[in-house]
């Protein structure tokens, strides 16, 4: 009977552990926090399985060797009231709990034995406790605390029922180390996630530090980056201002703003001031709870939990603050903290930066405007007119222009100074540079140069220009300047100086213009340098600004040279070669001026003039029943000139010219210049079905592969090799390999410079097919030609 009640007993305490285990299973896969695990297993343990009580404890490891209870069910009264447990080797830690905790191995009490600790008795017979199990929860590999079970009846735990129970305290640990690795987890995934921003943010502001020009947007900025690409709510920046230096003026800000950056921030000597003060962060872990927060409502309303607050300091000093608020609570941990001090450090090292770059670019703007300019007048000195001047030769060089230095002297400035003093000395001067300003415009740069002394500066300005500039300057200054009821002497006398006759760079432009005006006083006149200038360049200047004019002024005049055909005697074309008829200096040559037009950009209109002067008298001809090509020469400028093609074959439809009748001299040197953009201009001329020929062969290099490409007819050996063939055995050499070249290449060969009979008769012995010199006929003026012709036989 009694073993058979026994049986029973026994299977119903094996079916409650059972189902402890089987509801502390389910509870370990549903629930995903330690603490509702813990309570779900202990609500298991006496509602669902039947036992009196329950408790989870942890072991603690500090001196006293206390155990926490974590959970527990079953009890009379609250868990705080519970007498507190100890694990220690005493009376007190003998108990079920703190043997497991401190043994490592599960503890069985019959509470009513003798071996049950004294301390324990009460509570346990208040409780209606029998037997207690404990069982070590080893977590990791380490005790963790102990499961406590309690049964109302005496000898409790049998060995099924404890081995069952064992598992279930297992699978606790377990469960408890798998929460526990998780949370560790999400815990560095939050680290990390935190730490990346805060990063982030540092890696903006040093970015931001070292491109930026301008602090406020570069504060924008980095407020910007802490928000948009770091996860903050709010982000702002301020500085220290306040006769105490205790309110702070935000300067930037970006984020959830809603007024909140309106609120009064004046802090007072507190916590928050003192810590910044001394360098250190200031942080609010919970804006709810934190009393020491200003704005607990505002900020909540703005969805702020924490803040941090960052030092912005320089040389110990306290600039100014970044304020840093995130939408979770404790979101700076000390990982984060520290980096984002080092941001504010270099955020504040950069400020600090950039407003000493900033300052020092004040300063030298102070230092150039003092340095360069004249205070008076506001004009360059004479400092800077050097440099002026220097820029403006250098793109009259590239420009192949001429340029005027204009020194303009007042007579009377020295006299006017000392007798009525500088007030009256610095009007004059002003107005004086006002009129010159009127005068001059845009056009080129004015100075100041001395007290009593300016200089203008004419781009393009050749000897005639710069007369014309100087005389309308004296005409503005020979009005008085009146200044209080008297009226003060403007009048100027002026040096010229020229580039690039009278000196390449500025230094000489400014010696000669002086010198000039040292000239030009003692007569109050306008004087040209003169000094020790050769002579040759300044007559070099003043014709190429003639040469303008000549064009215009019908002032050029077209010559023929005629060709003759070595083997007939016939003449078979003519050389249009240009005279220049100038007004002072008569009849000009070419090569004075063609150079003079080449530098000062005048080639085309020189060209274009020659091809309609060319072309009429072609067409004239042939009204006279001549019919003979007439050639025309080409400068290597006009290759580049890219409606060259389209002009000649407008003037040829024009004139109504046979496309035979129509020859190009083209030297061999202008080839060689640039020998692939020669090949396409030749190539487009020759489609004009117009013959070509290559001028002065023999002194250029071209190379004979070269020659082969080019759409040439005719080789025109260079007359310094035909003059002295007859005398230079090499020269003669030279002759008889070109015959020998162009015929070869299928080409004509004329010889030019032929300036005697036996030249002649040798080169028709060696089988050159034209000639064109002297011993024919020197050239003539166009209109001429018709009537050297008829003499002719
Ligand atoms: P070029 O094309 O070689 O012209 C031949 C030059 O030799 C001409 O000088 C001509 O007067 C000269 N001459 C002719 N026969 C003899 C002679 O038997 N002995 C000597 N010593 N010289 C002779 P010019 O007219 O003074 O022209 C000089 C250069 O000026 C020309 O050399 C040509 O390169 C250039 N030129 C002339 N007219 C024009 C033109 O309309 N356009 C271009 N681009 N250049 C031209
Ligand atoms: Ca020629
Ligand atoms: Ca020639």
């Amino acid at each position: 009977m009694s073993r058979l009640r026994s049986d029973h007993q026994e299977l119903q305490r094996l079916s409650r552990a059972l189902r402890t285990l089987s509801g502390s299973n389910r509870a370990l896969l549903r629930v995903q926090d330690e603490t509702t695990l813990l309570e779900e297993i202990c609500r298991v343990v006496v509602e669902v399985a039947g036992y009196r009580a329950v408790s989870v404890c942890r072991k603690e490891d500090d001196e006293s060797r206390t155990v926490t209870r974590l959970a527990a069910h079953g009890y009379s009264v609250p868990l705080e009231e519970l007498p507190t447990i100890s694990w220690a080797d005493d009376d007190r830690g003998r108990a079920a709990t703190g043997t497991a905790i401190r043994t490592g191995r599960p503890c069985m009490f019959n509470v009513h034995s003798e071996d049950f600790p004294v301390v324990w008795r009460e509570v346990s017979t208040r409780e209606g406790f029998g037997s207690l199990l404990a069982m070590p929860l080893t977590v990791e590999g380490e005790i963790f605390g102990a499961l406590l079970i309690a049964a109302p009846e005496a000898d409790a735990f049998g060995d099924d029922e404890r081995q069952v129970l064992y598992e279930v305290a297992d699978d606790l640990a377990f469960g408890l180390q798998t929460l526990r690795l998780k949370r560790r987890r999400e815990q560095a995934e939050q680290e990390i996630l935190h730490l990346n921003r805060a990063l982030r943010t540092r890696a903006a502001v040093n970015s931001a530090l070292i491109h930026a020009t301008d602090e406020r947007a570069m504060l924008k900025q980095i407020c910007d980056v802490a928000v948009q690409e770091c996860g903050y709510r709010l982000a702002w920046i301020g500085f220290m201002e306040g006769e105490d230096g205790h309110d702070v003026r935000p300067a930037a800000w970006s984020g959830v703003d809603d007024g909140f950056m309106s609120l009064p921030r004046r802090w007072k000597d507190g916590g928050l001031l003192r810590r910044l003060q001394e360098g250190r962060p200031w942080i609010v872990h919970d804006v709810a709870r934190d009393t020491t927060y200003p704005f607990p409502e505002e900020a909540q309303r703005r969805g702020f939990a924490s803040t941090i607050g960052l030092p912005l300091r320089q040389d110990g000093q306290l600039l100014g603050t970044f304020h840093i608020l995130s939408g979770e609570r404790d979101a700076f941990d000390e990982q984060e903290t520290s980096l984002l001090m080092a941001m504010a450090a270099d955020l504040a090292f950069g400020l600090g930066a950039l407003r000493a770059r900033t300052a020092a670019a004040a300063a030298e703007e102070t230092i150039r405007r003092m340095a360069w300019f004249d205070p008076a007048t506001g004009l360059p000195n004479r400092t800077r007119l050097r440099t002026l001047l220097t820029e403006a030769i250098a793109s009259c060089t590239e420009a192949r222009q001429p340029l005027a230095l204009l020194r303009v002297g007042l007579d009377r400035f020295r006299e006017i100074n000392e007798t009525l003093g500088d007030v009256a000395a610095d009007r004059l001067i002003r107005e004086v540079a006002d009129r010159l300003r009127g005068v001059v415009g845009e056009d080129g740069p004015l100075a100041r140069t001395a007290d009593g002394e300016f200089a203008v500066v004419l781009p393009r300005g050749g000897a005639e220009h710069a007369q014309q500039a100087a005389r309308a300057i004296q005409a503005v200054l020979a009005d008085p300047v009146p200044s209080d009821g008297v009226l003060l002497d403007a009048r100027c006398s002026i040096g010229i100086s020229l580039f690039p006759g009278q000196g390449s760079d500025a230094d000489a432009l400014l010696r000669r213009s002086s010198m000039a005006l040292e000239r030009a006083r003692s007569s109050s006149g306008v004087t040209l340098f003169q000094g020790s200038l050769d002579r040759d360049s300044a007559q070099r200047l003043s014709l190429m600004a003639d040469l303008r004019s000549a064009i215009e002024h019908d002032e050029l005049q077209l010559y023929c040279q005629p060709k003759l055909r070595l083997a007939s005697r016939d003449v078979c074309g003519a050389e249009a070669l240009l005279r220049w008829r100038h007004p002072r200096l008569g009849l000009v040559n070419p090569g004075s001026f063609i150079k003079l037009a080449e530098s000062a950009g005048l080639i085309t209109p020189l060209t274009y003039w020659v091809l309609e002067a060319a072309l009429r008298q072609s067409y004239i001809w042939r009204e006279q029943g001549l019919s003979i090509p007439l050639s025309i020469n080409l400068s290597a400028r006009d290759l580049h000139d890219p409606k060259l093609i389209e002009r000649i074959g407008g003037a040829m439809a024009t004139w109504g010219t046979e496309p035979g009748s129509m020859e190009f001299e083209l030297t061999e040197s202008a080839l060689m210049d640039d020998p692939a953009g020669a090949l396409e201009t030749l190539t487009r001329l020759k489609q004009l079905d117009v013959s070509l020929a290559i001028d002065d062969f023999g002194t250029g290099y071209s190379s004979l592969s070269y020659l082969q490409r080019l759409p040439v007819d005719l080789i025109k050996i260079d007359q310094s090799f035909v003059s002295d063939m007859r005398t230079n055995k090499d020269s003669a050499a030279i002759v008889r390999s070109t015959i020998d070249l162009a015929h070869n290449l299928d080409m004509g060969v004329i010889a030019e410079g032929v300036e005697d009979r036996s030249t002649f008769d040798c080169l028709a012995e060696l089988g050159c097919d034209m000639a064109q010199g002297f011993c024919i006929s020197e050239p003539i003026p166009a209109e001429r030609f018709g009537e050297w012709r008829s003499t002719l036989h």
